[in-house]
């Protein structure tokens, strides 16, 4: 067996040695004689999983008390739809900030449930930089300003968390959630996708301040209604059970790595090592604003896109996974998600430079 590097954007690499306790564990949960995948959700063993994986996660991000954590399902995606259907209540419109292809695709979704605004958003669709804050134009009678923390195909991300007064903030946190500490108390509703930094596919993962949920809409399906959601434990129907158990040990190594300050380190200096090479090589360009680079997702380009197909071909054959760019957007793209080591970016940093070697 050969475990290559993975720098793929999600699903994505996990951590090894969750995926060897997964499979120790595969065939006989801890003398349960089945697999967690094979057990009722309603049962003792299986409740003690999901409910240590929900205080595992409290713990690691201290969510405090007046907040929900919701295991969900239908993506990011379907957030994109639930937020408004959920936090509307007696307002009229939402705001939204735009900085990539997933901002864009949320405030399109919404529009169906809510009036939207676009607060801010760059000139044109390169997506390349975050428009300052004191370009903003918030309205202070929003139901909530949405934005996108971190923007998984353009390779932009915030590195502070906006001020928008008494106006919930709402952030799909999807491809940098537990990758570094966070103020929840910022935030009147988190969302994201497990299948980046958390765990498997299949689980959707929300926060949210207890004061802004029991007032959705009457057209709004029973499953996506926060307060029974929260009622029912995120149990009101059956939950991605097996997702949720692996994400609850992607949590206990978060823990065991020392938590989120200790995934924040290893994420800087990853993506320093990847960006402060890219920018010392002529052949390597990033197109992203300084200050708002992604330590998720490093996109780069080559300085003669007719090399990408060698550039990807010798990747593959070198053991490298996932760096193609978004189809959208062309390039290449080194996904860098807690579980990617740092030998990985090393290994990737020898690669490009010896292609440079052979190609430049
Ligand atoms: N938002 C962001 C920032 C994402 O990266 C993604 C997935 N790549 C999505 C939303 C959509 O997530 P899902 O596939 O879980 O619906």
């Amino acid at each position: 067996m050969s475990r290559i590097f993975n720098f793929n954007a999600g699903p994505a690499a996990l951590p090894q040695t969750v995926l060897e306790e997964v499979r120790d564990d595969l065939l006989d949960w801890h003398g349960s004689g089945m697999s967690v995948m094979e057990m009722s959700h309603r049962a003792e063993p299986y409740k003690t999983i999901a409910a240590e994986a929900e205080a595992d996660l409290r713990s690691l991000l201290a969510v405090p008390d007046n907040y929900k954590v919701l295991f969900m399902q239908g993506g990011a995606t379907g957030q994109f739809a639930v937020v408004p259907m959920n936090l509307r209540r007696d307002k009229t419109s939402a705001d939204y900030v735009v900085t990539g292809a997933w901002g864009k695709k949320a405030i399109d979704e919404a529009g169906k449930y809510i009036a939207v605004r676009t607060a801010a958003r760059p000139e044109g669709d390169a997506f390349n930089h975050i428009p300052a804050r004191e370009s903003w134009t918030l309205d202070p009678g929003a139901a909530y300003v949405h934005y996108t923390p971190n923007e998984t195909i353009g390779g932009v991300e915030f590195h502070w968390t906006p001020e928008v007064g008494d106006v919930p903030l709402v952030a799909d946190f999807s491809s940098n959630f537990l990758s570094r500490p966070i103020d929840v108390s910022k935030f009147g509703l988190i969302y994201a996708g497990a299948q980046k930094n958390a765990g498997p596919a299949g689980l959707t993962m929300v926060i949210v301040r207890e004061d802004l949920i029991g007032q959705a809409q009457a057209a709004c399906p029973r499953i996506f209604d926060y307060q029974l959601v929260a009622d029912n434990d995120s149990m009101l129907n059956t939950p991605p059970a097996f997702s949720w158990y692996v994400s609850g040990r992607v949590f206990k190594w978060i823990l065991a790595q020392g938590g989120l300050a200790a995934m924040e380190a290893l994420n800087q200096r990853k993506s320093d090592a990847l960006y402060t090479y890219i920018d010392g090589e002529a052949f390597y360009s990033n197109p992203v604003a300084v200050t708002d680079r992604s330590r998720m997702n490093v996109v780069f380009t080559l300085a003669d896109a007719s090399l990408d197909k060698a550039f990807l071909a010798g990747a593959q054959d070198a053991g490298f996974a996932g760096l193609k760019g978004h189809r959208t957007v062309g390039g290449m793209r080194a996904s860098l998600y807690n579980a990617t080591s740092q030998a990985a970016v090393t290994a990737l940093i020898d690669y490009m430079k010896e292609f440079v070697r052979t190609h430049g």
